[in-house]
């Protein structure tokens, strides 16, 4: 059988396309994968449709795709914790490992990462692809590839969960019930949380969240942030000792701020405009305190356990599945806005 590598090339702005590219070889300490399922990001989207996400900018020809698992089919030199045949979910981040970051273990800052489908670094949605060995992190047999490539996802909102200091029992806001909302909804239960609250302006997202466990839903209906407020705290029976925003929206972010228990934090998970007015003497007098978060670090070992012992079940966030070959359909369906997660199998022995 002759191996062809079809792969998506964003070549630039409203220009993704199907190529056959070269199978690259693994170099020292790396593995070649068979890619098996890639989930679709909005930020794949984005570059897509705008050509950057802030700062980064596309100037060439870049892969696309970053949400990943796949089956190892070679290995480079001195690599000893896989095998070939081995079923693995990428972890699509790699840093430098050498920085003062990287070695005080918060490598997701490290200024030389190299992040799947970020310019000008090539993401994975193909048939073939290359990746460091030690950010591959093999599943167990009962974990399907999809989950697998859900463990992306699900890593952001273990980083989120982790940096709100979530304990056993905390009432929690999930401002936005996107993919990202709707991870955190379930990590949040997961993790203990007693009581969570999800908002959305979408209805139907938010029957998504109450399916994957919010026990309150608020539809966002009005532009001031004090009318969502008090919606929250009525169904809450008080303010939330957390708030994850996963909007990006200004006025959520307000909402998120006013809605937090004294003492409490908020979580910045969304990102929007670069530039917001906070009430910042509101969370300052209160002690609210205003934590980012960025990407994932150390979480992939975490979503993989919460996975495999049954804590959390992610199938239900896949909505939609494509083949590798009907990748442009996938994404403008993506674009539309269609579902939650969009699949894209790159097995060529998936029917
Ligand atoms: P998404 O666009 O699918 O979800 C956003 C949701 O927010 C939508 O359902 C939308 O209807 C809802 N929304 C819009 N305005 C709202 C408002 N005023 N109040 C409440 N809800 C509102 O995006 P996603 O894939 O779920 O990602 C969510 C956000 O997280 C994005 O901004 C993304 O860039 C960001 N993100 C950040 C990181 C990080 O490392 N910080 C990682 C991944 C994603
Ligand atoms: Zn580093």
């Amino acid at each position: 059988m002759t191996d062809t590598n079809l792969t998506a090339v964003l070549f630039e702005q409203n220009d993704l396309r199907m190529e056959d590219c070269p199978i690259p070889l693994p170099g020292p300490g790396q593995v070649l994968l068979e890619m098996k399922e890639v989930g679709i990001c909005g930020s794949d989207v984005h570059y897509w449709t705008h050509g950057r996400i802030g700062d980064f900018v596309l100037k060439a020809p870049m892969v696309l795709g970053h949400e990943a698992s796949a089956i190892v089919s070679k290995l480079g030199e001195g690599v000893t914790n896989l095998k070939v045949g081995d079923r693995v979910a990428i972890e699509p981040g790699v840093p430098c490992r050498r920085c003062n970051y990287c070695k005080n273990g918060r490598y997701n800052l490290c200024l030389e990462m190299k992040f799947c489908a970020t310019p000008p670094y090539n993401g994975n949605l193909a048939r073939f692809y290359v990746h460091d060995a030690d950010f591959c992190f093999k599943l167990p047999d009962h974990v399907t590839f999809e989950e697998g490539a859900l463990l992306e996802p699900l890593s952001v909102a273990v980083h989120a969960t982790n940096r709100a200091g979530l304990k056993l029992g905390n009432t929690v806001l999930v401002c936005g019930a996107g993919p990202i909302g709707l991870v955190n909804i379930i990590t949040a239960k997961a993790k203990g949380a007693s009581l969570v609250c999800a908002t959305d302006i979408d209805s139907s997202r938010l029957e998504m969240a109450k399916k994957l466990g919010a026990d309150f839903t608020v539809q966002v209906t009005s532009r001031d942030p004090l009318v969502t407020v008090q919606a929250i705290e009525e169904a809450l029976g008080d303010k939330a000792d957390v708030a994850i925003e996963c909007s990006g929206a200004a006025p959520s972010l307000k909402t998120a701020i006013y809605a937090t228990k004294s003492g409490g934090v908020v979580v910045l998970v969304g990102l929007g405009q670069e530039m917001v007015e906070l009430p910042v003497v509101n969370a300052g007098v209160r002690e609210v305190d205003i934590r980012g978060i960025f990407r994932y670090v150390n979480c992939y070992p975490t979503a993989l356990a919460m996975i495999a012992s049954g804590k959390v079940d992610v199938k239900p966030l896949v909505t939609h599945r494509y083949k590798l070959e009907e990748s442009i359909k996938a994404f403008e369906a993506a674009k539309r806005g269609e579902g939650i997660k969009i699949m894209i199998s790159c097995d060529r022995s998936k029917k």
